[in-house]
């Protein structure tokens, strides 16, 4: 069956409530109650305290589409995005949950039947593979869970041990933990011959691509390292909308899923860079703009999504990592020819995409754009000053790329980013030993106290949107007071 993205959350999301699950809306991308998160990055997120029993709901299960960010943080995937064909920056994870209701066998079933039942995804069972964990020293291998794999109908032979960095999954130190059984899907010898791989399950990633991981959360670790079973078993999936749609419209890269080529053409419509690649070529070719087209669809949206959530472009932690994410779009705008400012109208591309979805867009697009061209503008100033003299030497010599970012202000990051795409080593040694001189010139020197201030313009957006989240976005207030 050929499904559209949209479709394929909403099936997701009615197998679950088909089996008892209570259909809950996806939280902020900003934690509410978590400071040592940086972004929500998992669809666990919001039932932290559900799992650890220090929340009551009113029900036992629930199934989510969760937006996820993974830049900064402990899940970092912002360097990979661009040239995996299957990480984002923002991503949306469908998962279902059990709150000490069902355990491994249920879960299981339930993700057999969803993924292979003609009635709903109808994948050849030949095409997916499963992994348990191997075990270690202090956690047996989880012969229960292969037991159960191989009950449910999947081949002895399809179902591979694997170690506790992928297979075992912890929620801190102590805690809650236990083994997960993660699918994957064959893309085939196609995917590997175009790729220029060819290894068997499970070395082969371009050909095998992980969909669902599978957590069971079997113990409970005291500040000692004993693992005693937890007395209410509970369950946390993760499967990423964007890999699932790709596989089942049968393409080989995310970007090739009908998520993503709207916003492909936005790209080249607002950066006036017609290539001559179809978009399937687009979507895994590594030359021609194919990459910096697929950054800004990736960037726009992450962009999108964490402005309207309540994040603004600042200097420190979130919005740090929003303005390096607009920034990176902006830079391969310009590597595409573009020198105005067009990631603001990428917004819109986005909103008319997701706002089915997510009608809370449809509300905040324009503010959204709003921010995003105040940053454009702000950023296209330095970058008028600063990229003309932005060259291959520079990039090489720390002490030259000191200057430029003392000079015109050209953000570090930028440089380093550039360099990388450039296949060029940027000297960061150098470029620290002159921050650190400059540094000791400058309390050499000092005389007097200095204020952090945010630019009036961001001031004045802070505002609106403080106001537009009235008291039940609390999250808002929170990063304004970053700004
Ligand atoms: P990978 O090994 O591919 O980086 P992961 O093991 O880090 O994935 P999990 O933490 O298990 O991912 O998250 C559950 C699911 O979310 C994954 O199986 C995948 O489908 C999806 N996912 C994870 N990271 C990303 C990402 N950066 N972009 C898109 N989808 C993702
Ligand atoms: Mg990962
Ligand atoms: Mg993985
Ligand atoms: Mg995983």
């Amino acid at each position: 069956r050929n499904l559209s993205g949209n479709q394929i959350r909403e099936d997701f999301l009615r197998f679950f409530e088909g089996k008892g699950h209570r259909r809950v809306h996806s939280s902020s991308l900003v934690p509410a109650n978590d400071p040592t998160l940086l972004f929500t990055n998992a669809g666990m997120n919001q039932f932290k305290d559900v799992f650890l029993g220090a929340e009551k709901r009113e029900y036992t299960r629930a199934t989510t589409s969760q937006k996820c960010v993974r830049a900064g943080g402990k899940h970092n995937d912002l360097e990979n995005v661009g040239f995996t064909r299957r990480h984002h920056t923002f991503f949306e994870m469908l998962g279902n949950f059990s709150f000490g209701d069902y355990f491994k066998k249920d879960a299981i079933a339930y993700a057999w039947e969803l993924l292979t039942s003609p009635d709903w995804f109808g994948i050849p069972k030949d095409k997916l593979y499963v992994t348990v964990f191997e075990g270690n020293d202090s956690v047996p291998r989880d012969d229960e869970a292969e037991a159960m794999w191989i009950e449910t109908g999947v081949p002895a032979d399809r179902i591979f041990g694997m170690p506790a960095k992928d297979n075992f999954w912890q929620m801190g130190d102590t805690g809650p933990c236990g083994p997960c059984s993660e699918i994957f899907y064959d893309l085939g010898v196609e995917a590997a011959e175009e790729a220029g791989t060819d290894k068997p399950f499970p070395q082969d990633d371009q050909r095998y691509v992980e969909v669902w991981n599978l957590v069971f959360m079997q113990f409970d670790r005291s500040s000692d390292g004993t693992l005693t079973p937890l007395p209410k078993q509970s369950v946390d999936t993760g499967m990423g909308l964007e890999r699932i749609s790709a596989v089942l419209q049968g393409k080989l890269s995310n970007y090739e899923s009908d998520l993503f080529t709207p916003l492909i053409t936005a790209a080249q419509r607002l950066t006036g860079f017609q290539s001559e690649l179809s978009l399937d070529q687009l979507a895994i070719s590594d030359t021609k703009g194919a990459p910096s087209l697929r950054i800004i669809a990736d960037h726009a949206r992450c962009a999108t999504f964490l402005i309207s959530d309540g994040v603004l472009p600042s200097n420190e932690g979130r919005g740090y990592v929003l303005r390096k994410i607009l920034r990176r779009g902006i830079r391969h705008g310009r590597l595409l020819g573009q020198e105005k400012p067009f990631m603001h109208e990428m917004v819109l591309a986005v909103r008319d995409e997701m706002k089915t979805a997510y009608p809370e867009l449809v509300e905040s697009a324009e503010r959204v754009a709003k921010v995003v061209l105040a940053e454009e503008q702000q950023f296209a100033r330095t970058l008028e000053l600063g990229l003309r003299n932005m060259t291959e030497d520079v990039l090489r010599n720390g002490a030259k790329a000191f200057s430029l970012y003392e000079t015109f202000g050209m953000p570090l990051d930028f440089m380093v980013d550039a360099a990388r795409d450039a296949r060029i080593e940027f000297d960061v040694e150098g470029f620290e030993r002159a921050k650190l001189e400059e540094q000791q010139r400058a309390r050499a020197s000092w005389k007097g106290g200095s204020q952090k201030t945010a630019a009036p313009v961001y001031r004045e957006l802070a505002q609106t949107v403080f106001e537009g989240y009235g008291a039940t976005r609390v999250d808002g207030a929170k990063v304004i007071a970053l700004v």
